[in-house]
């Protein structure tokens, strides 16, 4: 007889999927899993196209193409005047997924604990876990989402070997500040701990906010991972093209894993990205116009609903508070009665946990959609 041990026991398909499959089943609008409902830029299409055509589909150099990796060098330099060396300092991932999974697993040991803020993106935990390492949840302040630093403090000791950061926050759409950097860096810089900053929505930042990188910050540059993610800021979701970027110390020991994770990313895919982001750096520049503009739409139609809004400075996900239509239920509850009385589709925030807070009444939906999809939803919400 066979004897199967799965290594992450306890885990069932991703909320993502289970949704984006609920409103397949339901024919239902899909604000759940974070995906545009609108093409991509047709130069960017062409761009594939032209890729292909010009013979870039066999492997490409294991970290990355270099117009690639010029690309997101010129975005650091012109974002945070930083000079990133895109031989030694760049790596291209396919999707930042992979690239979050690869820090962990080349940085953090068995035995190591690892500090994530709750809610959390989805497969920090179970990355962590799968190394024999353990995450050590703390839940940041509703409503604002902010870092309790006392907590982060009392759970630093000399098993802490990472802190995940996610700026800005995928389910809540907070940013970190000035100051939240400076005490991070306060508390870590004597230490062997690592940053691991999952920084994927960094060009969808609202109100005049700014994104402020961890490699902004001096300190942080030798100790820091940052992530990012093409299908965000290119609408290509699909396309699973991301990129790791680090100091040339811990570069070369992500790369020792990640060699062996995929070897490489897609190849036309970074070619057609390296053309399009030369040739159309208007684009990252009206990102956050673009999105703002969404979600100023879906709030407005929001505006006569029940639902409450809370404030979303960044990413494409607007969390709203269902507490004054049915506080008996709780947020997976409601989003199934969404689902299937008004066919309309959101994610439970409490998925994002290790504990919800008992009184979590939040949901939250995507507005990276198509001026109509967004009208409708709002008139179905106001229904609500
Ligand atoms: N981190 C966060 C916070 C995200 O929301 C996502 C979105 N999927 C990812 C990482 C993964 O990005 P990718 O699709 O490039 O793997
Ligand atoms: N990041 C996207 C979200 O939060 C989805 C990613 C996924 O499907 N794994 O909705």
């Amino acid at each position: 007889m066979i004897n199967l041990q799965s290594k992450l026991p306890a885990q069932g398909v991703t909320v993502f999927s289970t949704m984006t499959a609920m409103a397949q089943r339901l024919n239902a609008l899909n604000l759940s899993q974070g995906f545009p409902d609108f093409p991509a830029p047709p130069a960017l299409l062409e761009a594939l196209s032209q890729a292909t055509q010009n013979g870039y589909n066999q492997y490409a150099p294991g970290d990355g193409l270099l117009p690639l990796r010029e690309q997101v060098a010129e975005v650091f330099k012109k974002r945070d005047d930083l000079r990133l060396d895109p031989v030694h300092e760049i790596t291209i991932t396919p999707g930042a997924t992979i690239a979050i999974f690869c820090a962990i697993q080349a940085i953090v040991h068995a035995g190591d604990e690892v500090i994530v803020f709750d809610p959390a993106y989805d497969s920090y935990a179970p990355s962590i876990q799968l190394v024999g390492a353990k995450a050590i949840h703390i839940a940041l302040n509703a409503p604002a989402f902010s870092v309790d630093w006392n907590q982060v403090k009392d759970a630093i000791n000399d098993r802490t070997r990472m802190i995940i950061v996610n700026t800005p926050h995928n389910p809540t759409g907070a940013i970190w500040s000035e100051q939240d950097w400076h005490t991070l860096t306060a508390l870590i810089q004597d230490k062997n701990i690592v940053v691991l900053s999952d920084e994927v929505y960094e060009h969808l930042i609202y109100d005049g906010e700014k994104h402020r990188s961890a490699l902004s910050f001096p300190a942080l540059r030798e100790r820091s991972f940052v992530i990012g993610s093409f299908g965000k800021t290119f609408h290509v979701t699909g396309w699973k093209t991301g990129y790791c970027v680090a100091s040339p110390a811990l570069m070369k020991i992500f790369r020792q894993v990640y060699q062996f994770a995929s070897f490489c990313g897609v190849t036309p895919v970074q070619m057609a990205l390296a053309s399009y982001m030369q040739n159309h750096p208007e684009h990252i520049a009206g990102l956050s116009d673009f999105y703002q503009q969404k979600r100023d739409l879906f709030n407005s139609g929001l505006q006569d609903s029940r639902f409450k809004l809370l404030p979303s400075q960044g990413t494409f996900f607007q969390n709203v508070d269902f507490s004054a239509i049915r506080p008996d239920l709780n947020d997976t509850e409601m989003c199934k009665l969404l689902a299937e009385e008004h066919k309309i589709v959101a994610i439970p925030v409490s998925v994002f946990y290790q504990q919800p807070p008992e009184d979590l009444r939040l949901i939250r939906f995507c507005f990276a959609k198509k001026e109509e999809t967004l009208v409708l939803a709002g008139k179905i919400l106001s229904a609500v």
